[in-house]
């Protein structure tokens, strides 16, 4: 889908399909060269159903293809902060912060962040 990410490992793991939004992607892959280094998807379009099946919220922003889950390989505290600096730089406006992966997501209205 761009230079670094493949719809392999966006697509929803129920059904294949892969609606990711292109401009969030833009965004994502504009990320993934600030950072340098590889970023692991670990979940990224959801179909209602795939979304469901992994209890995500009934608005979730993985439904709208505007959202990823990426694992946190080094947390190292300031890997950590990297992550986030850039994750705020770049007006992602959904931020999931759990212990192994980030939610990153973009969301019409007003922005989100939350720790799980
Ligand atoms: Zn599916
Ligand atoms: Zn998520």
């Amino acid at each position: 889908m761009t230079r670094n990410f493949k719809r392999s490992e966006l697509a929803c793991p129920c059904c294949n399909k892969c609606e990711m939004n292109l401009v969030f992607m833009d965004r994502l892959q504009v990320m993934r060269d600030l950072y340098g280094k590889p970023i692991t998807i670990v979940s990224g379009y959801r179909c209602p159903l795939h979304n469901k099946a992994v209890r995500g919220s009934p608005r979730s922003d993985h439904l709208r293809g505007e959202a990823v889950d990426i694992r946190v390989n080094d947390k190292t505290s300031s890997e950590l902060y990297r992550l986030r600096e850039l994750a705020f730089k770049l007006e992602f406006n959904g931020l999931g912060f759990g212990k192994n992966q980030f939610h990153l997501g973009i969301r019409p209205g007003e922005g989100k962040s939350w720790s799980y």
